[in-house]
C-alpha cells in the first residue's frame, strides 16, 4: 500500500468510506492519473462533477488533492476537488473546453506547491525584469519563490549576477546551479525535502528540464539541444506531469517537481496583489505624494519625483513598477471583455425566452 501523505496529503477530515483521496500526477484532456493508497489509477470526472463545476477553475489539475470512487475495472471518477493552497493560473484564451464553463476562462495549470523555482539562464539571456516579473506571479501563486540560476559552468562570474538579482530582490534566495555539471544542486536539498512539490517557472531554453533530470538521476525530460548562440530552445514535455523525485541521503522519501506545458504558458491573470508585495516600497512612497490623486508626473511634492531625483528610488525600478501595471491591466480587461461578453449574451438569451414566451418571437 502506497502511502499518500508522502505525496503531501494532510488529511484534515476523513473521507467517506467509500472514497479514496489521491494526488493527480498527470492530467490529459479528460483523463487522470491519480495516485492512491492503491497505487496509481485512471479517472475521470464524475457526471455530478462536471455539471457542479461552475467555473473552469474548478476542475482538477497536476498536483490537486481529489476524492474518487475507485473502480478496479475501469477509470475510476473523481467525486470532488479538495481546497487548494496554491495555484497558478492562467487565461485560456483559445477557449477549448466545456461549452457550458466557458464563462470563465482561468484555467489551474498546477496546484498545491510549495516552493516556486524561478529559473533564469545565467547565459546572454540574463534579465532581472523578467524575473521580477516571475516573482510577481509567484508571490500572487502562493508559493513561496526561490531564484534559480542556471547554467552556472558557462558563466565564471555568477556572483556578481546573484546580486544583481539580490538587489532587485532583496527578501528571496537566489541560487547559481548547473544541471551539466552538479554544481550548486546540493544547496537544493533546503526545498527538496520529503512531501515538498515544487514547480518551474522560466522561459522556454532555460533549463527546466535538465535540472529536473539531474534530480531525477534519470532522463525523464527530453532536452532539445540548442545553439548557445541564439538562446533558444524548445521545450519536449508531451503532457502535464508530476515526477516524485530519489530520497536525499539519510530520507526515505522525496520531494516532488510538477513540470506543465501549462506552467510555460503564464499570463499575468490577477497579479495585482503580487506587484504590491513585491513593489512595497514604490507603493509606500506613493503614500506620501501630497495629492491623494498624484499621477507622479508633474506635481508639486510628489513622493515618487523626489525620491527618483534623489536616487533613493532608481528609475528603472519605477518604469518596471508601470509596466507591469500595464500589463497586468492589459490581462484583466482581457478577461474582463470576456466576462462582460458572457453577460451580455445571458442577457440576450433571456430575453429572447421572455419574448417566445410572450409569443412575439
Ligand atoms: P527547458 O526548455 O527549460 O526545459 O530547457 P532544457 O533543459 O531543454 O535545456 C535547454 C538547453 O540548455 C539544452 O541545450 C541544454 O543542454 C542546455 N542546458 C541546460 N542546463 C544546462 C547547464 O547547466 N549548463 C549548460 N551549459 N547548458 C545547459
Ligand atoms: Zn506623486
Amino acid at each position: 500500500m502506497i502511502d499518500i501523505k508522502h505525496y503531501g496529503y494532510i488529511e484534515t477530515e476523513a473521507p467517506p468510506d467509500e472514497l479514496l483521496p489521491g494526488r493527480v500526477i498527470e492530467h490529459q484532456r479528460t483523463q487522470y492519473t491519480v495516485i492512491t493508497e492503491r497505487g496509481e489509477v485512471t479517472a475521470v470526472l464524475k457526471g455530478t462533477f462536471l455539471h457542479d463545476a461552475a467555473l473552469r477553475s474548478d476542475l482538477p489539475c497536476v498536483g490537486d488533492f481529489v476524492l474518487l470512487q475507485f473502480n478496479d475495472s475501469g477509470n475510476s471518477r473523481i467525486t470532488s476537488l479538495l481546497p487548494r493552497h496554491s495555484v497558478f493560473s492562467r487565461l485560456d484564451v483559445f477557449g477549448h473546453g466545456l461549452a457550458h464553463i466557458k464563462a470563465n476562462r482561468e484555467q489551474i495549470v498546477a496546484a498545491n506547491f510549495d516552493y516556486v523555482f524561478i529559473m533564469s539562464s545565467l547565459n546572454q539571456d540574463f534579465n532581472t525584469n523578467r524575473i521580477v516579473r516571475y516573482l510577481t506571479q509567484a508571490w500572487q501563486s502562493g508559493g513561496q519563490p526561490v531564484v534559480i540560476l542556471t547554467k552556472a559552468d558557462l558563466t565564471p562570474d555568477f556572483i556578481s549576477k546573484i546580486a544583481d538579482v539580490q538587489a532587485v530582490a532583496p527578501d528571496v534566495p537566489v541560487h547559481a546551479v548547473s544541471a551539466h555539471t552538479g554544481f550548486g544542486l546540493d544547496e537544493l536539498s533546503v526545498y527538496l525535502q520529503p512531501r515538498k512539490t515544487v514547480v518551474f517557472l522560466g522561459m522556454s531554453g532555460v533549463g527546466k528540464s535538465s535540472l529536473l533530470n539531474a534530480l531525477m538521476n534519470q532522463d525523464v525530460m527530453t532536452v532539445k539541444e540548442i545553439r548557445e548562440d541564439d538562446s533558444r530552445g524548445r521545450h519536449t514535455t508531451t503532457h502535464r506531469q508530476l515526477f516524485m523525485l530519489p530520497p536525499l541521503t539519510g530520507k526515505t522519501v522525496g520531494a516532488m517537481v510538477i513540470d506543465t506545458p501549462g506552467m510555460r504558458e503564464l499570463g499575468l491573470l490577477g497579479a495585482d496583489e503580487g506587484i504590491s508585495t513585491n513593489f512595497s516600497d514604490v507603493e509606500k512612497l506613493m503614500g506620501r505624494c501630497r495629492f491623494s490623486d498624484c499621477q507622479h508626473k508633474t506635481e508639486p511634492d510628489c513622493a515618487i519625483l523626489e525620491a527618483i531625483r534623489s536616487g533613493d528610488l532608481p528609475a528603472e525600478r519605477w518604469e518596471q513598477y508601470l509596466k507591469q501595471k500595464r500589463e497586468n491591466k492589459l490581462v484583466q480587461d482581457k478577461s474582463g471583455f470576456l466576462r462582460d461578453k458572457h453577460a451580455r449574451n445571458k442577457d440576450i438569451a433571456k430575453w429572447s425566452r421572455q419574448e417566445k414566451k410572450r409569443g412575439r418571437l
